[in-house]
């Protein structure tokens, strides 16, 4: 009798396969990992390996069965990482909590997601003690430290990871299942109520994996020194601690400490040749290389995404310090990898200022990932590079759904995701971001864009922060208010950035007025809270007088 079925094996895509290949075939490459106080800390993959080994046993022992929630409040370190495998590595799912949330989101997230233990770094213990008496599920709190870094008062009963790990030899092997089992869980901001849980399996973890580092996106190999500085807890670090064992490259942790002098320190000393983070590391980074005259040389490439890339920014890294800035957009919902700056031939043959204009936008997407943009009634809108419309995606690693069907269904009937953002995609393929939905602003019908304004105000070497925001007003409804943030020092007047930005836009997008302030308010992954701005300055032009000439 036929089948319609080839005859390869049906081996099931795990993460702990990952950590198994390093240590049999790279057991011997560097992880550096660096403590709250800034202490670092050597070791390889092969011990890494065993460690986590133990600490599934461990985790077993406590009765965690496949299917149960661990989380952890904690830094980028080597022991964090363990717990990538460990926990994930025998079918529990790893629950990355975001500790620069709200006490209430943070007991809303660990109550929502029922975990049963968490794993705390010592700093976050004063937090944990506020927050405990309310966390309902939680039956063990773990330090992620030694016995001795337990304060003598402590306020909580505290077991401590090395003490715990020590009880277990490494005598285990990871078990097979289904690929499709959950590995870890994160939850995003969303755009309305609670945060929603992305919950990854270990088929879209090794997938997105498998597709991120290849040549055509990141292009990373086994010589590179791989530094997350994107959190654990946004979006699994961007895949790192996955494409870190998965090609024996070099792992460079950088702990809390996420100064641009401490960065600075870390990437010369390890050799960083890749980086991944959110632009406001890299508006630090770059300020401080400026200031002092370092350099970052051994730096080559780095993933920056997030929130838009000023071109600028692109451009300084590449000219003045040869770091080739490859912009990704993504989002916790896309693991987070959606599309990525990568050169095409006939990019590449450009000359300089276009090929720049081609590296400035948001990316091209990557195989495996479909993106379709619809206009409001539902159409498909030409790849013309100017109309914009809302950005849908389909792939093996997109979220099908929230964590308990938070939010109710959110695909159509063909598959597909709505992102939230809109976009338009150039005859080359080129994404280009013009907003966020919950940050678009309408002027009388007509969009503006907000990433537009800001990367232009951004060209001003003074600005170190900017958002375009809309503010009311009775005419056109909405009106583009400009809130810059300047660098330390700097001074910058409205009728200079009034005068910069006319020479790029058409009158009626021009900002009707400009503020400055000094304390940007930021969201917990590093990106500008722009909700908080708008209902700041949402009566700004009546209240500044400004609705005379408005418009
Ligand atoms: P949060 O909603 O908490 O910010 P995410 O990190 O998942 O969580 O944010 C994803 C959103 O970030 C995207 O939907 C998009 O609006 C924005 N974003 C990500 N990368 C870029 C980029 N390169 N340019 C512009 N916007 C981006």
């Amino acid at each position: 009798m036929s089948s319609i079925y080839g005859l390869m094996q049906d081996r099931p895509l795990l993460i702990s396969q990952f950590l198994t290949y390093a240590e049999a075939y790279h057991g011997g490459r560097e992880i550096v990992s660096r403590d709250g106080d800034g202490n670092e800390f050597h070791y390889d993959y092969r011990q890494a390996a065993r460690r986590a080994r133990q600490l599934a046993k461990a985790l077993i022992r406590l009765g965690i069965k496949p299917g149960d929630r661990v989380a952890t409040l904690a830094a980028s370190h080597h022991r964090h990482f363990e717990m990538f495998y460990g926990v994930s590595g025998f079918g529990a799912v790893l629950h990355t909590v975001n500790p620069r949330l709200h006490d209430d989101q943070l007991v809303y997230i660990c109550e929502h997601a029922e975990d049963r233990i968490l794993f705390l770094d010592p700093e976050f213990l004063p937090l944990v003690a506020r927050i405990a008496p309310r966390l309902t599920c939680i039956e063990h709190f773990v330090l992620l430290g030694d016995s001795d870094e337990i304060p003598a008062d402590c306020p909580l009963p505290l077991n401590d990871y090395e003490s715990m790990l020590a009880c277990f030899d490494d005598d285990f092997a990871w078990p097979d299942f289904d690929e499709r089992t959950a590995s870890s869980l994160c939850y995003t901001s969303g755009t309305t109520g609670n945060p929603k849980g992305v919950l990854y399996s270990h088929r879209s973890t090794s997938l997105h994996a498998f597709a991120i580092c290849q040549n055509a996106a990141m292009g990373l190999s086994c010589l590179d020194a791989l530094m997350p500085i994107a959190p654990m807890y946004h979006a699994n670090a961007w895949s790192l601690p996955y494409l870190g064992p998965m090609l024996g490259a070099k792992l460079v942790l950088p702990g809390r400490r996420l100064d641009a002098e401490s960065l600075h320190g870390l990437i010369e000393r390890e050799q960083v040749s890749f980086c991944a983070a959110v632009p406001t590391i890299f508006i630090s980074l770059l300020d401080y290389l400026e200031r002092s005259g370092k350099r970052i040389d051994s730096l080559r490439k780095a993933t920056i995404g997030g929130t838009a890339v000023p071109p600028d920014m692109i451009k300084l890294l590449r000219d003045k310090y040869g770091c080739f800035v490859a912009q990704v957009w993504g989002m916790t919902e896309l693991s987070p990898l959606g599309t990525m700056t990568t050169l095409t031939h006939a990019v590449a043959s450009l000359p300089e200022p276009e090929r720049l204009r081609f590296l400035a936008l948001q990316g091209r997407v990557q195989f495996g990932l479909e993106i379709k943009l619809l206009d409001d009634a539902g159409q498909r809108v030409a790849h013309d590079g100017t109309t914009p419309g809302a950005m849908w995606v389909r792939g093996p690693w997109a979220a099908a759904g929230y964590f308990k069907n938070e939010g109710g269904p959110v695909l159509d009937g063909e598959g597909w995701m709505p992102t939230g953002d809109v976009g338009t995609i150039n005859p080359e393929g080129y994404l280009r971001i013009t907003d966020r939905m919950k940050d678009m602003i309408k002027s009388g019908g007509e969009w503006i864009s907000s990433v537009d304004l800001e990367n232009a105000a951004y060209a001003m070497p003074e600005v170190r922060l900017a958002a375009a925001v809309a503010v009311h007003h009775p005419r056109w409804d909405e009106r583009p208010l400009l809130v810059l943030q300047l660098h330390p020092g700097a001074s910058l007047d409205k009728e200079t950035v009034r005068h910069q930005l006319a020479g790029r836009f058409a009158k009626w997008w021009l900002p009707d007025d400009v503020v400055f302030i000094d304390d940007m308010p930021m969201t917990a992954t590093g990106k500008i809270r722009k909700a908080d701005l708008r209902s700041r300055f949402a009566d700004h032009l009546s209240q500044a007088g400004l609705l005379e000439t408005a418009g």
